[in-house]
């Protein structure tokens, strides 16, 4: 822990980190030698994670990186870090994020973008995104400042950032892990995850993380599995299906050659390929960026400068005064242009036209994967169309921005769990990621392949 507390205070400049709490980890350190020393270990003991800011932690400032929630210190624990806590980790510090998790970059945040570990901009190369929104998260985990940190993904910020940085991440079954104390941004999508080293790493957190609560009505009451000790690369007998409608405009060569790699792997390890349809695939993208900003501009309705961090009260201003000089200073642009977007598909004229139809289009979606998943056990795809690309590159066109998505958005409108592991790096050095996506519930096949993989 010491040396794990020492590597973030260096790494500063990576802009990581938005709070360091390097007494959490040294006390986790120290339990963990009492439980040691008293036969007690738990899964987790000693171990210092990194924490998505969009986690509540009790007594610690948790921003989702915007400055609406600015000296927003919580009075309670989210489940999730409650239950890492619980198996004995501690907290190296809170991981800076793009603003309310809106973004593939980390170019978002309130606070600074995360700079790659892979390409910090010296030598003449121009500094790279670490992916986004969990780019704290995967900038950390690669940098090796923390062996893992929770991520969450609503339409892929645990998957594409643990690509663009050479580490794996998996998002569960909607459901999986209880979004109660998580900000939340699209209720219907959001899901929390572990981003780590490995697959084993993952799944050894996700058994920390997973399990029914009560507190989220949207919890799944099912037994947390064994998912490590079930690990198993010898893919004998599973069918990968393999979706031709992934095959998008575009593609660079080097994408499609490290999709076929993945197909080899896989098919050394015992697994068949059969080629499955995804025939709504062209239309995830645009239902996806319907529903999230719908949900996104009823979920930040909240932040009004009466109940959380910032308040700006100019000179005689009235009460509705107050709401717009607030939400103006404390949103950032990102997130005003998707509760601009949200409000627009909701109002009355236009609900039908746009929000009930994306309703409509994400059900075909879900069919099209129960479809496929009759005629295979996992699905592989590449997690991103591309490598890390270069901070700025696409912030100006927020369109290319969120095509970036354009492989991570199908599973997350159905539900499904889906994992990127690292398989190998571009022609310039930089990592690429796989995506395994399973049926419903069965992280042990996502998980088994993506061992097959990495
Ligand atoms: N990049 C996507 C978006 O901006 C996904 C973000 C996420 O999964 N939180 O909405």
């Amino acid at each position: 822990a010491e040396a794990h507390v020492a590597a973030v205070a260096d790494a500063r400049a990576l802009n990581a980190f938005l709070v360091e709490t390097p007494d959490r980890a040294l006390a986790a350190a120290d339990a963990a030698d009492a439980d040691r020393a008293a036969g007690t270990l738990k899964p987790l003991s000693g171990v210092p994670l990194g924490i998505k800011d969009l986690f509540c932690t009790e007594g610690v400032e948790t921003t989702a990186a915007s400055g609406i929630l600015k000296g927003f210190t919580p009075t309670y624990e989210s489940t999730i870090t409650a239950k890492l806590f619980a198996a004995g980790a501690g907290m190296l510090g809170k991981l800076n994020l793009d603003q309310f998790a809106m973004g593939s970059s980390n170019e978002t945040s309130a606070f600074g973008n995360v700079i790659s570990p892979w390409r910090r901009g010296d030598g003449g190369n121009a500094p790279m995104a670490p992916g986004g929104s969990s780019g704290g998260s995967s900038a950390a985990v690669a940098a090796r400042l923390c062996p893992g940190a929770t991520g969450t993904d609503t339409g892929g910020s645990i998957r594409q950032p643990a690509a663009f940085t050479g580490i794996a991440g998996i998002k569960p079954t909607y459901g999986r892990c209880s979004r109660w104390g998580v900000i939340a941004f699209a209720s219907s999508l959001d899901q929390a995850g572990p981003m780590a080293r490995d697959v084993r790493d993952c799944a050894i957190m996700l058994e920390a993380m997973a399990g029914f609560d009560a507190k989220d009505a949207t919890s799944l009451d099912l037994p947390v599995p064994h998912w490590e000790a079930n690990l198993s690369g010898d893919l004998k007998g599973k069918r990968v299906g393999v979706p031709a409608e992934y095959r998008v405009d575009g593609m660079p060569a080097e994408i499609e050659a490290l999709w076929r790699r993945g197909e080899e792997y896989l098919r050394d390890a015992g697994a068949e390929i059969v080629p499955v349809s995804l025939p709504h695939t062209a239309h995830a993208l645009p239902t996806y960026y319907i529903i999230a900003p719908a949900e996104a501009s009823s979920n930040l309705a909240r932040y009004d400068g009466v109940r959380y961090g910032l308040r700006d009260l100019p000179d005689g201003a009235n009460l509705q005064e107050m709401y717009a000089a607030t939400r103006a200073a404390g949103f950032g642009a990102e997130v005003r242009r998707r509760i601009m977007i949200g409000t627009y598909v909701l109002s009355a004229g236009f609900y039908d036209a746009y929000y009930t139809k994306a309703q409509k289009v994400r059900a075909l979606i879900a069919r099209d994967f129960e479809r496929a998943f009759g005629a295979c056990d996992v699905i592989l795809t590449p997690t991103a169309p591309s490598a890390a690309f270069a901070l700025g590159e696409k912030m100006a066109d927020p369109l290319a921005m969120y095509l970036n998505d354009v492989f991570t958005v199908p599973s997350s409108l159905a539900g499904l769990p889906a994992m990127s592991v690292p398989a190998g790096l571009d022609g310039q050095g930089l990592p690429l990621g796989l995506q395994i996506i399973g049926r419903p519930f069965d992280e042990q096949g996502v998980l088994n392949a993506g061992l097959a993989i990495e």
